[in-house]
């Protein structure tokens, strides 16, 4: 339990922690908070030579408003997501998620650019990420790039991240009127990361017609997807509880769905349904002013 040698260096600018990143490529590592990262250099499963903590940059820790969007640092914790008024005024659905996400210790260390650099499979963050069609935004040491969320998790623990870049801002647009949105999450007991996870952003008109939506789910398959089938069969019709039924049960359709000690197949499919009917009737209730 003990990490392989590496070299500390904690920059003080991002222009530093970028051109130490460039200098040293491959053999590199961005620290934040820690919690996947250090886990992984302790078993050994991790070892790189460098580590650059970016944990002491000032300015990339914040929630606010800018050109009519919400934008969050990369470096903001996990409790902070979650205690954020101007989130749960304007985006409640990222500080829904984020309460669910391990324990007091893991909120207050892990933030949310080391969450989606990571991307696990059982995360919680890039189920909302993904019903939100947030923005991220990454920077190397030339210039800054901006990938939709829809674009970035390209399988088990990868994203579109190249080496050299450092994930700094997450953009997320308040939601709409008449629109809700839920976070229905299956937990495994002992760490409390996702079995399943679902993210559901629903627009609805006046006459209970489903305008639009927006399903994220985590935990099934190697990496977080669009329940596509789902949003396809809900879209244009009216919300009542047989249609809700009937579309959820498509919630891993076209997924390799995972089995391990925690979940089988069958089990993790048959939940993806029952969690998605759960965020979908939320989402909805909530759209509608309704107690959910
Ligand atoms: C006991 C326990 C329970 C947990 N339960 C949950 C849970 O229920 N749900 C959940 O979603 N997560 C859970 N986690 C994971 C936790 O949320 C982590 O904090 C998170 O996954 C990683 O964030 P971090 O800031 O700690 O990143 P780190 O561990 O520091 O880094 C993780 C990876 O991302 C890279 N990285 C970090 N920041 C950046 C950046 N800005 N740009 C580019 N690359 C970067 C690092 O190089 C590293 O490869 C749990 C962790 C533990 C230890």
């Amino acid at each position: 339990m003990i990490p392989a040698n590496f070299e500390y260096h904690a920059p003080k600018t991002l222009e530093e922690a970028l051109r130490l990143l460039e200098r040293h490529g491959d053999e590199a590592k961005v620290l934040a908070g820690g919690h996947s990262l250090l886990p992984l250099m302790k078993l050994r499963l991790a070892a790189p030579r460098f580590v650059i903590d970016i944990g002491r940059l000032r300015g990339l820790s914040y929630i606010r408003e800018e050109e009519g969007a919400i934008a969050i640092g990369a470096m903001t914790t996990h409790a902070d997501v979650e205690a954020s008024e101007l989130l749960r005024l304007k985006c409640p659905l990222l500080a829904e998620t984020a309460a669910e996400i391990g324990d007091v210790q893991v909120r207050n260390r892990g933030t949310l650019g080391g969450s989606l650099a990571h991307a696990d499979p059982a995360a919680d963050y890039p189920a909302a990420i993904l019903a939100l069609d947030a923005e991220i935004v990454a920077g190397n040491s030339t210039g800054a790039r901006t990938i939709p969320a829809a674009e970035f998790f390209v399988d088990l623990m990868t994203t579109q991240l190249r080496p050299g870049e450092i994930l700094t801002q997450v953009r997320v647009a308040p939601l709409g009127p008449r629109t809700g949105a839920a976070y229905a999450k299956l937990h495994q007991p002992a760490s409390g990361f996702a079995i399943v996870g679902v993210a559901a952003r629903v627009a609805v008109e006046r006459s209970g017609k489903i305008a639009d939506v927006a399903i994220g789910i985590t935990g099934v398959g190697s990496k977080a997807y669009r329940a596509t089938a789902v949003e396809g069969a809900l879209r244009g019709k009216k919300a009542d509880a047989k249609l809700l039924t009937a579309a959820a049960q498509q919630a891993a359709r076209g997924v390799e769905v995972l089995s391990d000690i925690h979940a089988s197949r069958d089990y993790r499919r048959e939940m993806a349904a029952v969690f998605t009917r759960r965020a979908l009737e939320r989402a909805i209730a909530r759209a509608q002013g309704r107690k959910a």
